[in-house]
C-alpha cells in the first residue's frame, strides 16, 4: 500500500494504520487526515473496531503496522513518546472512571500536579475554571458517589482538559448515561467544539454529528467505507452499506 502523502498541517495523520489482535485484523488499512480545529464523527457498527482506532491514535494500543503523527510527531512506542502523547491526547471514555475517594476537586488537579509538576494553587485555579466551563463549579468538593452520571461525565472531560491536550477523544461519551442526562454531556462537548479543540467522537448521537461535526466517518469492518459531510453522509450516503447501517438506525 502506498503511504499517503503527510499533510504538515494536520493535527492528526493516520497512515495505513493496521491493527491485528491475534489474528484477527481489527484496523484493516485506515488512512486519515484531521485539520487543526475540525470535529470527526466516527460511526459504525458495534465491532467495527472504533474504539480500538480511538485508542490507537492516543497511543494505548501499539500498532500492527503503519503510521501515526499527532501535530507532525510519529506516535512511538517509547515511553517517552507516549507520556507526551498521552498529555496531547485527551480521552473521555463511557465510563468515566473518576477516582471515588477523591472530591471533584481533586480528581482535576491530580493529573496537572504529578505529571504536569504544576504548582497546586495554579492546578486549583485552572480545575476552577474548567468545572464552571462545564457548568459545575459549585460540585468542587463533592465525591463522584454524589453525582449524576451526566455530572460525573462533564467531569471527566474537566479532567482530560485539565492536561491542555490539543486533540479530545471520546468514546460513546454518553452511551451510559440515562436519556434525560445526554444532552447536558453532549453540550458541554460542543461548547469545546466551538472553542476550536480538535475532536474525534465515536457517538450514535446522530443528533450531535449533523450539528457539530464538520466530518462524518462511516468504519465497517475496520475500514473507512464512506466519509463526508453530515449533509453528505445523512442525506446522500453513496455506500450500500453506510445505507444499511444508516437505515437501521431510523
Ligand atoms: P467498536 O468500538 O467499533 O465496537 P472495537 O474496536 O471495540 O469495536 O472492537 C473491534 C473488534 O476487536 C471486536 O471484534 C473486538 O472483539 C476486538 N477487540 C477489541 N479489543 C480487543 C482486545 N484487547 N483483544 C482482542 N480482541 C479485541
Ligand atoms: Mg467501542
Amino acid at each position: 500500500m502506498e503511504l499517503t502523502k503527510i499533510n504538515e498541517k494536520s493535527m492528526i495523520n493516520v497512515n495505513c494504520l493496521v491493527k491485528d489482535f491475534g489474528n484477527h485484523r481489527v484496523i484493516n488499512g485506515i488512512n486519515a487526515t484531521v485539520s487543526p480545529g475540525e470535529v470527526v464523527v466516527l460511526i459504525g457498527a458495534s465491532g467495527s473496531g472504533k474504539s480500538t482506532f480511538l485508542r490507537c491514535l492516543n497511543g494505548l494500543e501499539a500498532l500492527t503496522s503503519g503510521e501515526i503523527l499527532i501535530d507532525s510527531v510519529p506516535l512511538e512506542r517509547n515511553s517517552k513518546s507516549l507520556k507526551e502523547i498521552r498529555r496531547q491526547v485527551g480521552m473521555v471514555f463511557q465510563q468515566f472512571n473518576l477516582f471515588p475517594h477523591l472530591t471533584v476537586l481533586e480528581n482535576i488537579i491530580e493529573a496537572p500536579i504529578h505529571v504536569l509538576n504544576r504548582p497546586k494553587s495554579k492546578a486549583i485555579k485552572d480545575a476552577q475554571e474548567l468545572l464552571s466551563k462545564v457548568g459545575l463549579f459549585d460540585k468542587q468538593n463533592c465525591y463522584p458517589g454524589t453525582l449524576s452520571g451526566g455530572q460525573g461525565q462533564r467531569v471527566a472531560i474537566a479532567r482530560a482538559l485539565a492536561m491542555q491536550p490539543k486533540i479530545m477523544l471520546f468514546d460513546e461519551p454518553t452511551s451510559a448515561l440515562d436519556p434525560e442526562l445526554v444532552g447536558e454531556v453532549l453540550s458541554v462537548m460542543k461548547q469545546l467544539a466551538e472553542d476550536g479543540m480538535t475532536m474525534v467522537v465515536v457517538t450514535h448521537e446522530m443528533g450531535f454529528a449533523k450539528e457539530v461535526a464538520d466530518r462524518v466517518i462511516f468504519i465497517d469492518e475496520g475500514r473507512i467505507v464512506e466519509e463526508g459531510s453530515p449533509t453528505q453522509i445523512f442525506g446522500n450516503p453513496q455506500e450500500t452499506r453506510t445505507q444499511t447501517f444508516l437505515g437501521r438506525l431510523s
